[in-house]
């Protein structure tokens, strides 16, 4: 696969996949096999993290027989993501505790890269970039030849995810979601490459959604000739140049097989991406009416999560992802649209003027009370 630079600011040669290892088998031996053959595959980026079962351990068993050098690692970790202590705070100190922590259980004497993981509300950016936060101890170690570079992840607006990279000349990688059936973060890759930040996509293939039926998806597969909708959502991200690299999380030998399948076919061609603009934009035509997450009308005196539901919806009715929606509608634990009671405080907040009580009886119709 080739390679390309990830970023001005890190350099690292990344080729268009890597390594997710949030989805590794269970045993550490056919986990460690299996990250080994994605980078004799040419896979090079390894993202670990503290949690994912005990994924920073399998890392450490693939790392060794000369692997180590054939690998980029990256390890990530804050306080809001997971406390392994409970009184784990964002403090340089705690930072330092963690990565020593990490080096260790991944047995390398430095990682290529580390993120400060989930940026997601202004408060985290804040408490993290503070005179001894989070960055101080990591930038110490940095100076200290234990970790080469520094990023972020973050699940923020597309706004708050552009204004924190402006603020930060230590950010060289920054890690956001982008796939096919959520591009906001179109912007965000663009800025980063502007000011020489490499890019890391998560959920490439929306988390294994694209796998399941959808009417919407088998019309882009037919029209554009492609095998899958997975090839269609890899190839669709390539077409972007300012991604420099997609997180595929593998499970099996066939994960591997199959991105760097995809991704030896290249970006998808012109008439390809006809096809898809047509669909794609009709599809956004429709959600730019529709919720945009903003939150404004929150909190619902009834514990409604609002913007939660609205997501259902829209994956329900524009991207006809039926199992995806109901399983999304299931994980907001009860705090969905049967609580409502059509009190109405919410639709003179809604900056989108939407119906929300009529959306949240449609809800109930679709997903069931
Ligand atoms: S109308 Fe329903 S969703 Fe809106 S604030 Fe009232 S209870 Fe909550
Ligand atoms: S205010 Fe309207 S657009 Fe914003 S989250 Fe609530 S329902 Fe969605």
């Amino acid at each position: 696969m080739e390679l390309k630079p990830l970023g001005l600011r890190c350099g690292l040669p990344v080729p268009p996949i890597s390594i997710g290892t949030a989805r590794l088998p269970h045993d550490r031996e056919a986990a460690a096999i299996l990250i080994r053959a994605a980078l004799d595959a040419g896979m090079r980026l390894i993202d670990s993290s503290r949690t994912y079962d005990d994924s920073e351990l399998k890392v450490a068993l693939a790392l060794k027989n000369g692997y180590r050098e054939r690998a980029v690692v990256s390890a990530k970790w804050s306080p809001w993501a997971v406390k392994v202590d409970p009184d784990d705070l964002p403090t340089a100190s705690c930072a330092r505790k963690r990565l020593e922590e990490q080096l260790h259980r991944l047995q390398v004497d430095y990682v290529d890269l580390y993120m400060i993981w989930l940026i997601n509300i202004p408060e985290h950016y804040h408490s993290a970039t503070a005179p001894g936060g989070l960055l101080e101890g990591i930038l110490r170690a940095q100076d200290e030849g234990l970790v080469r570079h520094i990023g972020f992840s973050s699940h923020d607006t597309p706004q708050n995810i552009c204004a924190y990279m402006r603020k930060s000349d230590w950010c060289e990688v920054v890690m956001v979601s982008y796939n096919l059936i959520n591009h906001h973060n179109a912007c965000v890759l663009r800025q980063a490459q502007e000011l020489g930040i490499g890019t890391l996509v998560m959920n490439p293939v929306g988390g294994g959604k694209f796998a399941q039926p959808s009417r919407v998806l088998n019309a882009l597969v037919r029209k554009t000739g492609v095998s899958s909708a997975a090839e269609l959502a890899i190839r669709y991200i390539m077409n972007n140049p300012n991604a420099d690299s997609m997180l595929s999380g593998i499970a099996k030998h066939a994960d591997i097989d199959d991105g760097v399948r995809c991704v030896e076919c290249g970006p998808l061609d012109v008439e390809q991406m006809r096809f898809m603009h047509d669909m794609l934009d009709s599809i956004d035509e429709k959600a730019r009416h529709f919720c945009t997450a903003c939150g404004y009308c929150m909190p619902c005196p009834q514990g409604v999560d609002i913007p939660g539901v609205m997501a259902c919806l829209e994956r329900q009715l524009f991207w006809d992802l039926s199992d995806s929606a109901r399983k999304k509608y299931r994980m907001l634990r009860g705090n969905d649209a049967a609580k409502c009671i059509g009190c109405g405080s919410c639709l003179s907040k809604c900056t989108q003027h939407l119906p929300v009580p009529d959306e949240m009886r449609a809800a109930c119709r679709i997903f069931g009370n």
